[in-house]
């Protein structure tokens, strides 16, 4: 017996399968994260109607039959995301937060807010709503938030003295800890990155949800630089592994001197 199903999903990642075939994974707003086989997509071109491009927005038509995969039998392209392909920088950009879900997500598990955040990040960087940096420090904050592994800026994670009462202005982070570490237990525990008090301040305000809020927040090129040092160190900390896109952001970055 077959059974069809139909879900908007978000291209994340392809790979080709004998002369005629692709393998896709999606991560999709009723199914969580899928892979399928996409017959003939290969072979010719119109059997999708050119739809299957990385990070685009589809909603699909999936059959589940006997085979060892879900078959993709539709694909309707809702939104190409053109101008994030046609740009190197943000190329990379959304081949991070692809690679990121694709390795965080475990399959069929439903996330629709992580969809809606995946979804909201490449619309703006398609756009060119919001600086790629900012977007990136959007995504990775929201995620950690939503997968209940946020970082606790708010006391410190052994002795739970408040932020504000801590001295000094580089503040120790520990991520085995979750959290702020204060120098009187420094000794205890080593900090594995510190962090400016502003720079804290930063994180919490683009991990708030409220694109709004976040438009209008004015933050130094040095706090941007702090939180993505940051979060580019705790995501793949968290992750088990380090993304292989982020060894060519790095690459990117000094290339361009930023
Ligand atoms: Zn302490």
């Amino acid at each position: 017996m077959t059974i069809c199903f139909t879900t908007p999903a978000i291209l994340l990642r392809r790979v080709d399968f004998g002369d005629n075939d692709l393998i896709l994974t999606f991560f999709s707003l009723t199914r969580g994260k899928i892979s399928l086989i996409a017959k003939s997509a290969r072979k010719s071109q119109k059997r999708f109607c050119g739809a299957l491009d990385l990070f685009s927005a589809l909603d699909l038509v999936v059959s589940i039959g006997h085979g060892r995969l879900p078959v993709l039998q539709e694909a309707t392209l809702k939104h190409p995301f053109c101008q994030i392909r046609s740009d190197f920088k943000k190329t990379t950009y959304a081949s991070y937060f692809a690679e990121i879900i694709n390795n965080w997500m475990e399959p069929a598990v439903v996330q629709p807010r992580t969809f809606d955040l995946l979804y909201q990040v490449l619309d703006r960087l398609d756009r060119s709503d919001l600086p790629d940096e900012l977007l990136s420090i959007v995504f990775q904050m929201t995620l950690m938030i939503i997968s209940g592994f946020s970082p606790n800026f708010s006391t410190c994670c052994l002795c739970h003295t408040e932020m504000d009462c801590l001295n000094g202005c580089r503040i120790g982070i520990n991520f085995a800890k979750g959290g702020l570490i204060c120098s009187s237990c420094n000794t205890a525990v080593s900090p594995m990155v510190y962090l400016s008090s502003g720079t804290i301040k930063h994180l919490q305000w683009m991990g708030c949800g409220d694109w709004n809020k976040i438009a209008r927040a004015r933050f130094s090129a040095r706090s941007i630089q702090e939180s993505l040092g940051f979060l580019e160190a705790f995501v793949p900390y968290h992750l088990g592994k380090e993304p292989k896109s982020l060894s060519v952001l790095r690459q990117l970055r000094s290339a361009q001197g930023t």
